[in-house]
């Protein structure tokens, strides 16, 4: 064999050689990736998802999901990589989507910072946008090693995954939304005061942020009642939640309570800037202009309990603090708002 043709079949044998290891490598990547597809669909919540999928991102492609944006008819979720600073990114979360405030944005998982904090600049990263029928989705991706011809493949494959997904968890919130509604006044009901009520205390706990809870019953309702009767009296129900729902802020949550009484939670509000509030509810309850079917003037008055948080408190110790507020307002005559003197 002449020696140039010797080294011509060294160098095929080592091509075959790579082929065969690449397709191995292929191989051994499509096994991968259908074990993180598996994965993706049992997971239940739309956070260890995202965890799910930024971990196979990273292990299979050295990309990196910096953030996952949903926007649908209820409002814009953000989940974020626990190491990049949330503001810096909610300024861009807030441009993209053309936003009034940062405000509107609600983020998913823990606020908790790790030790590596790095702040990305938005020329840095990939968008990925999903559009389907009732949401948007966006992913914020920074890409890492060159990537092999089939990695495209794998990165496609990936994000229908997610798709398919996506559309689950946006049907079985609605679902969940359905279930957190209060049927008569459209606001949200007691399950729901109650899990948002232990998040934004988990909050204080950690931040120190400020929170304040407003209770609040309206007054001598049995009366309104017994006088126009039980519709009526419905009807001034969905009154005084429609008058309070568009006083408040984006951020704050309106609940029913139970029967007449009604709970508001206040994220970053002290307890005097809170009880300022209340009584700007309260004048906006007693000039509320309801009529009965005969055109008579249905008169109503609330009486307010407030508390503020701090970062000893329980959600339960929060509740009892404001009940007492208010038990208090009733008792010095009704009509009135009551803080809670720390
Ligand atoms: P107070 O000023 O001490 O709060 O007096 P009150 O009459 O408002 O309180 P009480 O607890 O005696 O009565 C509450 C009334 O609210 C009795 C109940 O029938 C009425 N109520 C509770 N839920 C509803 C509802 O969904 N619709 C209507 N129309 N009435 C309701
Ligand atoms: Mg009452
Ligand atoms: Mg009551």
């Amino acid at each position: 064999m002449k020696p140039h043709s010797y080294a011509h079949a060294t160098l095929k044998e080592s091509m075959r050689t790579i082929a065969r290891m690449l397709g191995w490598v292929r191989n051994t990547d499509y096994r991968l990736l259908n074990e993180y597809l598996l994965v993706m669909q049992e997971k239940e919540d739309l956070d260890s998802l995202l965890a799910e999928v930024a971990r196979c991102l990273s292990e299979m492609l050295d990309y990196r999901l910096f953030a996952f944006v949903i926007q649908d008819e209820s409002g814009v979720d953000a989940w974020i990589d626990p190491t990049m600073f949330r503001d810096a990114f909610s300024r861009i979360v807030q441009d993209d989507l053309r936003l009034d405030s940062d405000k509107d944005i609600r983020f998913m998982g823990s606020e908790d910072a790790k030790a590596e904090q790095v702040c990305i600049a938005k020329k840095d990263l990939e968008v990925r946008t999903f559009r389907e029928a009732s949401f948007t989705a966006h992913l914020y991706l920074s890409t890492g090693r060159t990537l092999l011809p089939y990695h495209d493949d794998i990165l496609e494959s990936l994000l229908s995954g997610l798709r398919v997904s996506l559309i689950n968890h946006v049907r079985i919130r609605r679902l969940e939304g359905a279930v957190s509604e209060d049927f008569l006044t459209g606001c949200y009901n007691r399950r729901e005061f109650d899990r948002q009520l232990e998040r934004h205390v988990a909050g204080v706990q950690r931040h120190g942020k400020d929170f304040a809870v407003v209770l609040f019953d309206l007054d001598h309702f049995k009366g309104i009642n017994d006088t126009f009767g039980h519709p009526a009296g419905d009807r001034v129900l969905r009154s005084v939640a429609k008058a309070v729902q568009h006083t408040i802020r984006t951020g704050d949550v309106l609940c029913r309570y139970g029967g007449e009484e009604f709970a508001i939670l206040l994220p970053e509000t002290d307890g005097m800037k809170a009880a300022d509030l209340a009584e700007r509810l309260r004048v906006s309850i007693q000039g509320l202009c309801i009529k009965d079917d005969d055109n008579f003037l249905i008169s109503v008055t609330a009486s307010f309990g407030v508390a503020s948080a701090d970062s000893r408190m329980s959600a339960g110790d929060l509740l009892v603090e404001a009940d007492a507020m208010l038990y208090r307002a009733k008792n010095e005559g009704r009509n009135r708002v009551v803080l809670s003197q720390d």
